[in-house]
């Protein structure tokens, strides 16, 4: 058409060609897919499916009542795509809270990169191959000196328990310094590490060798924002409780801390404190470790790491789910010192773990970031999230606290900005409103008032209007 521009024949099959790809773009694909498989004669997969009442009674039945499930009436997700979710009637959700799924759910690229190497080769780490040493040069790459050494593993919980076993390796000690809320993982060392599982519901507390410090929580904790030394003041908390238990004879092998603490409600420490925290942990011979299983890899727009936008330096460094963009795989980054202690002759081997297939995805996701400019687009998207609440919350009272980092947003919700009451049950009713509209939220914090936002990153500015204005509605339908 561009050579022969007058030419109408060129063009004959246009019109039917663009209402055609309009029809399906408006389709739900999987159920697509299941009808062309049935015209060409494939088998298909959708007819299947279980109804709903079965999979709940299954579920029940065989999956212990202790998996829980979202949203008063759970949806029935079959797939996913970029920023979406689509239930089995194709109804499309705007997916606000998988930061699993980092560079958007079920991305060609890395669909391709999984399909590919798991046609070829899946062993493990015993053998030479390129994929792995590929992979751990490009991933240390990322990390500023000295942290140039990665160990390979399956989930956030393995890694938090290798570094617990580093730190511990390379100090002689046993003890842990953690923050109140922290969340690290589902093992029993990780639990009893975890004050949000361990102080929470069915929890037994912290045993002796967990000692803890406060949530560096400008909102809520002891110094708040208005104090312009609370970042000094919260870290000068971790000095003492370093020195505290050195005095009671259990010193501390390491200090572990979420750069931004999640399940704690979204909390980004005031300014200073993690690299002051570290420094002090240093100081007194312990480990600082960075727990970036939640909020790694770009999420906070301006650099890859939420403890490098904090002018911090940890000494491990634990990365998870969005690693493998929901493939299991996880790692733990150190220093060539670190890794070296550890090597006291007892091997280290992960039967999964740096396996070809989770090395070429882990390499997809990588490639994506990069080349869709993701810590861009969480920046820029983060700041209109940001100031949409910001000016939401000049109409709507309830809004007592908005905050985050790029694409990792928390917003308080209080019923008095005085004594800032948490309005949790507010906040999970307006959870379910916009769930009826099509927009998936959730609640978080220690009194489930903090809404968490933090969508796959492919997240974009229509998307964030649209949450906005749903969130908007489902606090006046409130
Ligand atoms: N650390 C943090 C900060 C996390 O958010 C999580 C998971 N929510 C974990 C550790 C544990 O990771 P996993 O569930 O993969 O074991």
């Amino acid at each position: 058409a561009r050579v022969d521009p007058e030419n109408e024949y060129i063009r004959i099959s246009a019109v039917p060609a663009w209402r055609a790809l309009d029809h399906l773009a408006s389709r739900n694909a999987s159920q697509l897919v299941t009808r062309l498989r049935r015209f060409l004669g494939l088998a298909t997969f959708e007819e299947k499916s279980l109804p709903r009442e079965t999979v709940l009674i299954l579920r029940q039945e065989h999956l212990g009542s202790a998996l829980s499930l979202s949203y008063d009436q759970p949806i029935e997700i079959v797939q996913g795509r970029g920023q979406y979710l689509f239930d089995k009637g194709g109804r499309a959700y705007l997916d606000c809270v998988n930061n699993v799924c980092h560079v958007g759910h079920c991305h060609p690229h890395v669909v391709a990169a999984a399909q590919a190497q798991i046609a070829k080769l899946n062993t493990n780490t015993r053998y030479l191959h390129d994929t792995i040493v590929r992979y751990a040069e490009r991933l240390t790459a990322l990390f500023p000196d000295p942290l140039s050494v990665c160990f390979l593993v399956n989930s956030g919980s393995e890694a938090n328990e290798l570094a617990l076993r580093l730190a511990r390796a390379a100090t002689g000690r046993h003890d842990m310094l953690v923050q109140e809320g922290g969340y690290h993982g589902h093992t029993s060392a990780l639990v009893d590490l975890s004050h949000y599982k361990h102080a929470g519901p069915g929890g037994r507390g912290a045993p002796d060798w967990v000692h803890l410090v406060p949530c560096p929580d400008p909102y809520r904790g002891p110094y708040r924002e208005q104090d312009p030394e609370a970042g000094e003041k919260y870290a000068s908390g971790v000095a003492h409780a370093l020195s505290r238990a050195q005095e009671r004879a259990r010193p501390i092998a390491g200090f572990l801390a979420e750069p931004l603490i999640g399940c704690g409600g979204q909390i980004v420490p005031p300014d200073g404190y993690l690299r002051w925290a570290f420094e002090h942990a240093r100081a007194q011979g312990a480990i600082p470790i960075a727990d970036e299983i939640q909020i790694g890899f770009g999420r906070v727009g301006t650099h890859m790491w939420a403890f490098e936008a904090q002018g911090a330096l940890p000494d491990i460094v634990t990365l998870g789910k969005p690693i493998g963009n929901g493939h299991p795989m996880a790692a733990v980054i150190t220093t060539p010192e670190i890794a070296a202690t550890f090597d006291n002759g007892m091997e280290f081997f992960s039967t999964f773990g740096g396996n070809p297939v989770s090395c070429a995805i882990g390499m997809a996701v990588l490639d994506v970031i990069e080349q869709e400019h993701l810590l861009e687009n969480a920046h820029e998207v983060g700041q209109r999230l940001m100031s949409g609440f910001q000016d939401m919350a000049e109409r709507h009272p309830i809004l007592g606290d908005v905050r985050g980092q790029g694409l990792y947003l928390g917003v308080d919700l209080v019923h008095d900005r005085e004594t800032r009451l948490p309005a949790g049950r507010l906040l999970a009713r307006a959870i379910e409103t916009a769930r009826e509209t099509g927009v998936l939220l959730s609640a978080d914090g220690p009194h489930a008032n903090v809404l968490k936002i933090k969508p796959p990153m492919t997240f974009g500015p229509k998307d964030a209007d649209l949450l906005l204005s749903v969130f908007e509605r489902a606090l006046e339908a409130l």
